[in-house]
């Protein structure tokens, strides 16, 4: 059921695009409409549904933000300018390889268009998820540039945002597109390795659910299908051999409350041999997105190795809908807090919202804010290092000196003698820190040497180093 303001908005809005048409020749209005169904979908308030059916209007149309904040009111009004101003943040990076920005200026403008209110990036994700879905109406080139975004940008923010379901889907998009050989590769492969395991799958499945039944456990167990992005990412960490890929088969086991979930862990434990070091308890320590679960990895008596997730159905809820779920189960509706920012009833791990978003209230009014104690939690494995220039270099969080030598460029990184952090000698095997201004000290007599390869992070400077390696040795 439709409420009255929001049949308003889809007639405001089809009036105000009308004529405009997609790159596929349907007409614009579709792509609003699709917007709203999938904010309807996650489960999001009636301001945020309104302001996503508006949210192309002022800057593709001749509609202004005064003509949207008489019709439907400030908060509506202030969605539809955070998203706007986001996308006017984004156009000012230059290219994708550096869209994670290159200046303490633009970093700024994106962490306050971020901070404006978690729900324009809420309505941004719904937005980027029907162009995706869409994709292949436009041309090439712009496909792979935006499906490269995604995939280093929105699927990361979702993941942030403990959105499961959708960084899966972004993802896996995204990457069909990036590369499509390898994508149809580890498709196949999936779906090889899953059809050789249906039976002794199906034999657990029978064995499990017979344990639990004799527990008398109320559960649903369903299997989890593995994405290909991410078998993509575990392949390099592996070095392509799928032999050391456990989680290839999970299953999930959901049931009514927490002490239920530990009482199942103990069950499989009984009935199949886990693998060391496997068991990981995310109930007691969430995840930083505040993904909960009690994981673990069985081997069982035939050898198949499987992995199972255990967890209660509101845990399961919100790891594939984050936070979206969130507002679903709270039912926040707008209040002065809400508006000032404070979020209530958010889950303790979603905390840096609150503080991201007062930190972008404070540089909206022109206030100071020390970018070094504002914990970036939105970027948790990356962190920005400076060149002595000032430039904003990313890397995931563990790099160190050469792994940024490398990046820099691979000539730079064969000659690195030293370094200099914060305007002071150190040593190649110090982490770098979040804001670390970074000097790379080089020779041109320098050499590679095999030992950096202990003092290495990345897999890209690792490769880097590895080439010239190979390269010096068949020279001798
Ligand atoms: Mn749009």
């Amino acid at each position: 059921m439709e409420s009255e303001r929001i049949k308003k908005a889809v007639e405001f809005a089809t009036k105000a695009h009308e004529g405009q048409l997609r790159k596929s020749g349907e007409p614009f209005i579709n792509h609003p409409l699709a917007v709203k169904k999938i904010l309807t979908e996650w489960g999001m308030d009636e301001d945020t549904i309104i302001a996503g059916v508006l949210h192309d209007t002022v800057e593709d149309t001749s509609v202004t933000l005064e003509d949207v904040k008489n019709e439907f009111g400030e908060t509506v009004a202030f969605l539809v300018d955070g998203v706007t101003k986001l996308g006017a943040a984004r156009s000012g990076m230059r290219d994708i390889d550096t869209y994670l920005p290159e200046t303490r200026d633009n970093f700024l403008r994106l962490m306050i268009a971020l901070g404006a209110d978690i729900r324009v990036l809420i309505i941004k994700l719904a937005d980027r998820l029907h162009n995706l879905r869409t994709l292949k109406a436009l041309p090439p080139d712009k496909q792979k540039k935006i499906a490269k975004e995604t995939l280093e940008v929105f699927a990361p923010l979702a993941d942030r945002l403990n959105m499961g379901q959708l960084r899966v889907e972004l993802a896996d998009l995204s990457f069909s597109y990036v590369d499509p050989k390898r994508y149809k590769y580890l498709k196949d492969l999936i779906e090889k390795i899953n059809k050789s395991g249906e039976k002794s799958l199906h034999r657990i499945e029978g064995e499990i659910t017979e344990l639990l039944n004799k527990e008398k456990i109320n559960f649903e167990l369903s299997g989890r299908v593995k994405s290909v992005y991410s078998l993509h990412k575990k392949m390099a960490k592996y070095n392509q051999n799928v032999g050391e890929i456990y989680d290839f088969t999970a299953l999930r086991i959901i049931v009514d409350d927490i002490t239920t979930c530990y009482l199942v862990l103990g069950l499989i434990h009984s009935l199949y041999t886990p693998l060391g070091g496997r068991i990981k308890d995310y109930i007691a320590l969430p995840k930083q997105n505040g993904y909960q679960s009690l994981h673990t990895t069985v081997i069982t008596p035939d050898k198949k190795i499987v992995e199972f997730q255990i967890r209660t159905h509101e845990m399961h809820e919100y790891a594939e809908r984050g936070l979206a779920a969130s507002f679903y189960y709270n039912e926040q509706k707008l209040t002065e807090n809400y508006k000032e920012g404070k979020i209530q009833h958010l889950p303790t791990n979603l905390l840096w919202i609150t503080e991201l978003q007062s930190a972008a209230a404070q540089l909206r009014e022109g206030k100071k804010v020390d970018l070094n104690k504002l914990k970036l939690n939105l970027f948790a494995d990356k962190i920005f290092v400076y060149t002595p220039k000032g430039d904003i270099i990313d890397l995931p969080y563990g790099a160190m000196p050469l792994d940024f030598a490398y990046r820099l460029h691979s000539e730079i990184g064969e000659h690195v003698v030293g370094v200099k952090i914060n305007g002071k000698i150190s040593n190649l095997n110090k982490k770098l820190e979040n804001f670390d201004i970074v000097e790379i000290l080089t020779s041109k007599n320098q050499t590679p040497k095999e030992s950096w390869l202990q003092k290495i992070f990345t897999a890209h400077a690792r490769q880097k180093l590895r080439q010239q390696l190979t390269k010096i040795k068949g020279e001798k």
